[in-house]
């Protein structure tokens, strides 16, 4: 007897029926990570990304969405995050970073935009722009006062460099100015989108000098008069992040606080080449969490008698997602190991950017068209994937810029104009 004879006898004499039923119900976990690629990474890299991914499942998915409504940070996150010591996974006390910091790094964003992009940008921000501005730009005295809290989580930055007028043209054409006067310096300006800024202990002002013209740093703190935050309303992406327009009427910052070992743009662009490659792994862990979201769902939603999982076009959807997440993995996590090994160049990290931000794109799009019209409802989650691509596909270098990068590398003539 073959099995579909065994079947039709089982059915015929009332047997079996639960054990068949049941595991019909066995459906595989969805799981992003096709390829194992997590196995690849040191214990100590998988155990951090796994106390990343259920901090996110017990502390951010309850409260993400009404956070989302409110346009607003949780500021009790600070506190929840601090047990984690996250910081000293990538970072040592002096201000050097760990032989694996870029991978880690890596993991620990993936994990936290498998959930929630928004909690990975407060940290991406603090942990890495602002303390990598005190770590590369700050003296000896000024890494003493502000490192070991920033590490605690007890000091929070920012990052002040966009302009309302200039984002991609910001390091030729910085508005922002800084002009000595006896022991201090008078900033003027206007620094668009800083993340963070509306709570942060201090921000890191870029400002081109008046008399030189080269870009200074400064650590101006909250509260300095003259620094005045707006905080930004009506975004449609990040609504978690709040992001502040700063207005600096001559605004006095005591040379004390000027960042001392600022070599002009030079330490700017430093910066900013260390965070790039974590950029590329929000790109990474939004169209995955979108990409598991949508499986779950395509496993329990029924139409026409079936699971919507069991029609071929959803099938094509979600191979095509699971191409992009793993082609994108894949491309971050090397990038990482590059960077880690001294390896990687600017085209590198632009690539990643470019290549992951555009997937993403298009993996949450298609994630959303498996939700049918529900995609668009906060309470299945996929919708702020969806809307938070967009983020990641502007900042940290758009699609145009870092193409132009990675254009010029590889003709060897430049296309900028
Ligand atoms: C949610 C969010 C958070 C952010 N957080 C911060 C932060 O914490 N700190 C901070 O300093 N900044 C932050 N930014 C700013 C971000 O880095 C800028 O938005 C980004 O650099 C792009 O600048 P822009 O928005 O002014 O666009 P623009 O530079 O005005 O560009 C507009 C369009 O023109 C294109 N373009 C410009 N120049 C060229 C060219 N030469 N060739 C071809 N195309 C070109 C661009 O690619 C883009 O498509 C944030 C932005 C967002 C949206």
């Amino acid at each position: 007897m073959d099995d579909k004879q065994l079947g039709q006898l089982s059915k015929a004499l009332g047997v079996g029926g639960k054990a068949q039923e049941h595991k019909k119900r066995e459906l595989p976990a969805p799981d992003g990570d096709f390829f194992g690629l997590l196995d690849t990474v040191t214990d100590e890299q998988r155990g951090v990304a796994l106390q990343v991914r259920e901090f996110m499942h017990a502390e951010v998915a309850p409260i993400m969405n009404e956070y989302w409504n409110r346009d607003e940070f949780p500021r009790q996150m600070i506190d929840a995050m601090r047990p984690l010591d996250l910081l000293r996974k990538v970072w040592n006390e002096d201000g050097t970073r760990k032989a694996d910091a870029t991978v880690m790094e890596g993991l620990i964003t993936l994990e936290a935009c498998k959930v929630d992009v928004s909690t990975a940008v407060f940290f991406g921000v603090h942990a890495g722009l602002a303390f990598a501005s005190v770590a590369l730009g700050g003296s000896a005295e000024q890494k003493a006062e502000w490192l070991p809290k920033m590490l605690d989580l007890k000091a929070i930055g920012a990052f002040g460099l966009t302009e309302p007028e200039g984002g991609s043209q910001v390091s030729q054409g910085m508005r922002t100015t800084c002009r000595r006067d006896g022991d201090a310096w008078v900033l003027s300006g206007q620094k668009k989108w800083i993340g963070n800024s509306t709570f942060s202990d201090f921000t890191v002002i870029w400002a081109r000098d008046e008399d030189s013209n080269e870009v200074r740093g400064f650590i101006v703190r909250a509260g300095t008069p003259g620094y005045n935050v707006d905080k930004i309303q009506g975004k449609t992406a990040l609504r978690i992040v709040e992001n502040g327009l700063i207005t600096l009427t001559d605004c006095r910052v005591p040379d004390a606080d000027r960042l001392q070992e600022v070599k002009g743009w030079r330490t700017t662009a430093d910066v900013l080449r260390l965070t790039r490659a974590g950029v590329a792994w929000q790109g990474v862990g939004c169209a995955m969490g979108a990409y598991e979201l949508a499986v779950k769902y395509s496993q329990d939603r029924r139409q026409f008698g079936k699971r919507i999982g069991e029609f071929q076009l959803i099938q094509n959807h979600l191979v095509h997602m699971l191409g992009n997440v793993t082609s994108m993995f894949t491309m971050c996590l090397r990038l990482s190991y590059m960077a880690d090994h001294d390896l990687m160049q600017d085209e590198h990290a632009a690539l990643s950017k470019v290549f992951t931000a555009a997937r993403c794109r298009e993996t949450v799009a298609a994630a959303r068209e498996v939700f049918g019209g529900n995609g668009i409802l906060l309470e299945n989650g996929v919708a702020k994937h969806f809307a938070d691509a967009e983020a990641i596909y502007s900042y940290e270098g758009t699609n145009e810029i870092n193409t132009l990068v990675v254009g010029r590398a590889v003709t060897g003539l430049s296309a900028f104009v």
